[in-house]
């Protein structure tokens, strides 16, 4: 099938590959032009890992192509995918400029029926408006159709996710629609859910909703168990062994960043609101995530008493491992929050340093773990790479000025790192 993908971000670089792979003909599009200049000459701007072997071979194949030209996109296609950013305003309300663009540009240049797919990350009703937006602007009077197909893939296994979904969901309202969307999935074989379109829109706030509420939750145990010697670990490994619970996002930590999550959670207590309910768990689900920060760094700062001139080492900047998404990290919080006290910052990042060093000022960057904790007070985890987790820790101790390791994410045995002889304190656990 000829598919177009309007947008070649995380999301849209993903399902342009995956779908090339599968032996359709692929246009990456994206208004980016430095972006897909980078693209035709071979450099994927992203680190996803897998993405750029599957991108080279399947440009060798001559199943995917990139391009600026909106135009090239919808009169090759049949399919057009819409996954182009949907960031936050200041509102909170999710900026759909992005979407009415792409919207009355497939109109304009429309010569015959075509399935748009809203793949984005949309507040419920959006794909009423993109329908609306497409009439209206259409020079002749085509037939389409618009299927909501909202994407769950994770940053850092976005092919695999892509490619073994736990569930498809097409939200859509038309035979058509069902089976050429039905039959672009059918390879994977994984389990389609056809709904309606408002549905699909909003099983996917609901599910980031839902996830960014577990993290929350278990942040919050987290801070009992601080306070009378409890485990969080074990607490969550005890909780997450009953199925109706499930042991996933039930890791204690630094709380939620991302491009997801914050955003997610912010348009979709917005669209609440606008539509006449206060969606209150959700706005103490990001409360709480904002505490548990605030939280940590009081931790560090009793640790350390004077913050002032101490040298700090922050191991992991990316908001998760297995990629170098910075956009909402916790890493970059606290490292600005500790500059401000007066700390002298050192960090590295397996992936993530390229695209730090115009965000962060003041900060040494260094080319591995063991350089960065060279004389160092302290050093925090605040992205559970596994690289971290296999540190040699007597290297470790030699190098830094004092023994202190305050976990953000919780990857280290406590009593290994004590009987080492470092100070261990992480999040929710005994001696935390
Ligand atoms: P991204 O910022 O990495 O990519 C978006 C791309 O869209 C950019 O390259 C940008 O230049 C392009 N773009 C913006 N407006 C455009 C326009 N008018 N015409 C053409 N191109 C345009 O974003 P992303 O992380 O890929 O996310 C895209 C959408 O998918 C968002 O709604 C997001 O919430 C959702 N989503 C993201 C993830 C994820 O893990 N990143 C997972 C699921 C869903």
């Amino acid at each position: 099938m000829n598919i177009s993908i309007i947008g070649s971000g995380y999301v849209g670089l993903v399902t342009g590959a995956c779908l090339a792979e599968l032996g359709n003909k692929v246009i990456c599009a994206d208004s980016a032009a430095k972006k897909i200049a980078g693209l035709k000459k071979g450099i994927v701007p992203i680190y996803e890992p897998g993405l750029e072997e599957l991108i080279t071979s399947n440009v060798k194949n001559k199943r995917i192509k990139f391009t600026t030209s909106i135009k090239e996109a919808v009169l090759k296609s049949e399919v057009i995918f819409i996954a182009v950013g949907t960031p936050s305003l200041d509102s909170g309300e999710a900026d759909l400029t992005g979407i009415e663009n792409v919207a009355q540009s497939i109109a304009e240049h429309m010569d015959g029926y075509r399935l748009i797919v809203e793949k984005s990350t949309v507040p419920v009703q959006t794909c009423y408006w993109i329908k609306k937006t497409i009439a209206a602007n259409l020079k002749h009077k085509h037939k389409f159709d618009v299927v909501s197909n909202p994407e769950f893939l994770r940053e850092g296994s976005g092919i695999n996710d892509f490619t073994h979904p736990d569930r498809i969901i097409v939200g859509l309202e038309s035979a058509k629609a069902e089976e050429i969307i039905t039959s672009i999935y059918k390879p994977l074989n994984r389990p389609i859910l056809v709904t309606n379109i408002k549905s699909a829109e909003l099983i996917k706030h609901a599910s980031n909703a839902f996830l960014a509420t577990k993290i929350s939750f278990i942040n919050a145990v987290s801070q009992i168990c601080d306070k009378v010697g409890a485990d969080v670990t074990e607490v969550a490994q005890g909780m997450g062994l009953d199925n109706r619970i499930g042991k996933y996002f039930l890791h204690a930590g630094l709380g939620y960043g991302g491009s997801c999550f914050p955003k997610d959670l912010d348009a979709f207590i917005n669209i609440a609101g606008k539509l006449g309910y206060d969606f209150e768990i959700l706005k103490a689900v990001r409360e709480t995530n904002q505490k548990q920060i605030d939280f940590f760094l009081e931790k560090i700062k009793n640790a350390l008493w004077i913050v002032k001139d101490k040298h700090i080492t922050v191991l992991g900047l990316s908001f998760k491992p297995n990629t170098d998404d910075l956009r909402n990290a916790p890493a970059l919080y606290l490292i600005r929050a500790l500059q401000q006290e007066g700390a002298k910052i050192k960090v590295y990042d397996p992936k993530a340093m390229d695209k730090a060093r115009s965000l962060l000022k003041g900060v040494v960057f260094c080319k591995d773990a063991y350089t960065a904790c060279r004389s160092t007070d302290c050093l925090i985890v605040a992205t559970e790479w596994n690289e971290f987790k296999e540190l040699d820790f007597k290297r470790i101790k030699k190098h830094m000025r004092r023994p202190l390791i305050i976990d953000g994410r919780n990857i280290y045995d406590p009593a290994y790192l004590q009987e080492m002889g470092f100070t261990y304190i992480g999040v929710g656990r005994q001696n935390g």
